[in-house]
């Protein structure tokens, strides 16, 4: 699922390397967002959903573009991917953060602050305010009209995030950050409450809470600190995007979305980029490295995941650089070459 803007662009390197790693793997495209309104007046046809339905995984790219804000909200192209999340439930979206030695000196970071940055954002996906009902803008006895938003999380909800979180720990340093804004919001206090219940299942993993504006100024100032991040929807939309300035480019950063089985999508976590969309400017690695994501956790091939890492870590190491982490001294480069860089490093 390519979609728009720079999505079509990014999503055809990480064909090519899967047609080099996995010569077997069988492909199938389904438009979404702009371009399945343009051709089916929907941002997510039922055809594309079946078809996600019966995939294995999903490789998507990014959806959006210049007018959406104009659309009704079903119809706009960001749909696509809540109704994606939602019908598959893929409640859990891993966001890794880490920084390839090579670009150190691309961070807006202080080396010695970023260098050897390895963590990993858990976004509750399926749940808070950008599900939860009642929603809308009405207009009061005044006439003066209002918008409001319902900020709701159940239990269960909260349980299955955070065993996702004490597992993906036990894999990595055995250390859970858990995000929230306690002080404030019930929804939160209960969150937390269950964060520490499920925690006492987990005695070998550590468990420290911080409240959403400190967590945001601890990522900046001691972001070697932190194993696995695990919060919200909402504020773990706004933390990843700002993990992604500490490895030097939002192009950089892959993301899973995960359920309960071996389902998921794979997907860059930057957007359709209209900015640079059609101009072979756009930084394929993030829609690589996703794919190498999906080879690990849908397909259970990690040695091949590390390959695609490994490829991406050596094109690097070759000095090949696109636009967004370009510095003196390395070869820049378009979207379409460093896909080839990194096939022939494979
Ligand atoms: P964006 O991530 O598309 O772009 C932010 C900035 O980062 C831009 O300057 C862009 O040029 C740059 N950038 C992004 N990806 C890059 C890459 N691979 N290589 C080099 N530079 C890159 O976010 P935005 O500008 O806020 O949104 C643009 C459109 O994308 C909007 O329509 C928005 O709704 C949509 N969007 C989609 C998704 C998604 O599909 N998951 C996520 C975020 C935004």
């Amino acid at each position: 699922m390519a979609g728009d803007g720079i999505g079509p662009e990014v999503t055809a390197q990480a064909v090519k390397v899967l047609r080099k790693v996995l010569p077997q793997a069988e492909t199938e495209e389904a438009p979404v967002g702009l371009a399945a309104i343009d051709a089916r007046g929907v941002p997510l046809p039922d055809e594309s959903l079946a078809l996600a339905r019966r995939a294995d995984a999903i490789l998507f790219g990014a959806v959006g573009g210049p007018g959406e804000e104009a659309l009704p909200r079903d119809k706009r192209p960001g749909t696509s991917l809540l109704l994606l999340r939602e019908s598959l439930q893929l409640y859990a979206n891993f966001r890794p953060a880490f920084l390839f030695p090579e670009l150190v000196g691309a961070s807006t970071f202080k080396p010695e602050v970023v260098e050897g940055v390895d963590l990993v954002i858990l976004r509750e996906l399926t749940g808070d305010v950008y599900f939860g009902q009642p929603r809308g803008i009405e207009t009061d006895a005044s006439g003066q009209r209002f918008g409001f938003n319902t900020m709701r999380y159940t239990e269960s909800e909260i349980e299955r995030i955070a065993h996702a979180a004490f597992r993906a720990a036990r894999q990595r340093r055995r250390k859970v950050c858990s995000v929230d804004k306690a002080n404030v919001l019930e929804v939160m206090q209960l969150w937390r409450e269950v964060m520490i219940r499920v925690g006492r299942e987990y005695p070998d993993v550590e468990l420290s809470h911080l409240f959403i504006d400190a967590a945001a100024m601890s990522l900046m100032r001691t972001p070697k600190a932190f194993d696995v991040i695990v919060t919200g929807n909402m504020f773990g939309d706004i933390l990843s995007d700002a993990a992604a300035m500490l490895t030097g480019s939002i192009g950089m950063l892959p993301s899973a979305s995960l359920g309960e089985g071996d389902k998921g999508l794979y997907e860059p976590i930057h957007g359709s980029a209209p900015d640079i969309a059609g101009r072979n400017l756009a930084n394929p690695l993030a829609a690589i490295l996703s794919l190498a994501m999906l080879l690990r956790h849908s397909f259970g091939l990690d040695d091949k995941a590390r390959q695609v890492e490994t490829a991406v870590r050596t094109a690097l190491a070759r000095g090949f650089r696109t636009a967004d982490i370009h510095q003196p001294g390395t070869e820049r480069v378009g979207t379409d070459q460093m896909g080839d860089a990194v096939v022939q490093a494979l």
